[in-house]
């Protein structure tokens, strides 16, 4: 059977195993317009992108009612593509990115949605703050000054593996920051409220570690071709 037939199915069979408060990005990157049309059709408002090129041309292409998450790495000079439309900005892993979020949304009229992406893992990517660096954006504080941007929470990325209790430790490091990060910046805020992590390998055990979103592509959509 053709991939394309697959991902309704696809789509309703793992939005079956999400516990509710666990919401599905569906990550469409490097797979064309049409799957996400067919996701579109099974119920699935939320997509996840990686390329500013490429979501650029499925924006033009799909609904309006999409709400587009930006979940790779991201230059700083390619957020004024990306501001006028870009629901959450997922992987936001320096201050200057953040500034760049800031002033670009302001342009626009808008707030963006951003979460801080911190790195954790071994060697899953080379991006990312470290929990320390993690801290120090925050506590300089620069960012309450920030009215265009908003902090809804934190992404991370568990190392590729298969030890499991690994990525279990590293997916409740990331639950353990968010504590701490919550009771200390974000208190009043209910708002900050989001954990991004698990993807199609690992997200069971993410929801185990109290994923609030996960970021699915390869269970949904099939192998990616690059
Ligand atoms: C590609 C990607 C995913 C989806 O990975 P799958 O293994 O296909 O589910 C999730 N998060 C990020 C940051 C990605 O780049």
């Amino acid at each position: 059977m053709d991939a394309l037939n697959e991902v309704a199915a696809n789509i309703r069979a793992v939005s079956a195993t999400l516990p509710d408060g666990v919401r599905l990005v569906a990550v469409s990157k490097f797979h064309p317009a049409e799957y996400i049309r067919e996701a579109y059709d099974a119920g699935q408002r939320v997509f996840g992108e990686s390329r500013e090129q490429e979501l650029a041309k499925k924006v033009a292409e799909l609904p309006d009612d999409i709400e587009w998450h930006f979940i790779g790495h991201l230059q700083s000079n390619k957020v004024k593509y990306i501001a006028p439309y870009i629901h959450m900005i997922e992987a936001v892993d320096s201050l200057k990115l953040l500034r760049e979020i800031n002033r670009q949304a302001a342009i626009h009229g808008r707030v963006i949605n951003v979460l801080l992406e911190l790195h954790i893992a071994q060697e899953a990517t080379k991006y990312g703050l470290t929990p320390d660096d993690c801290m120090a954006l925050l506590e300089g504080g620069e960012w309450r000054e920030m009215h265009n941007v908003h902090i809804s929470g934190l992404m991370m990325m568990a190392s590729n593996t298969d030890d499991t209790q690994q990525i279990r430790s590293e997916f409740e490091r990331g639950a353990q920051l968010f504590d701490t990060i919550k009771e200390r910046y974000f208190a009043a805020d209910d708002t900050f409220c989001e954990r991004s992590w698990g993807m199609s390998h690992d997200y069971r055990i993410a929801i185990e570690c109290r994923s609030t979103m996960v970021r699915i592509g390869t269970a949904i959509f099939g192998p990616r071709v690059y």
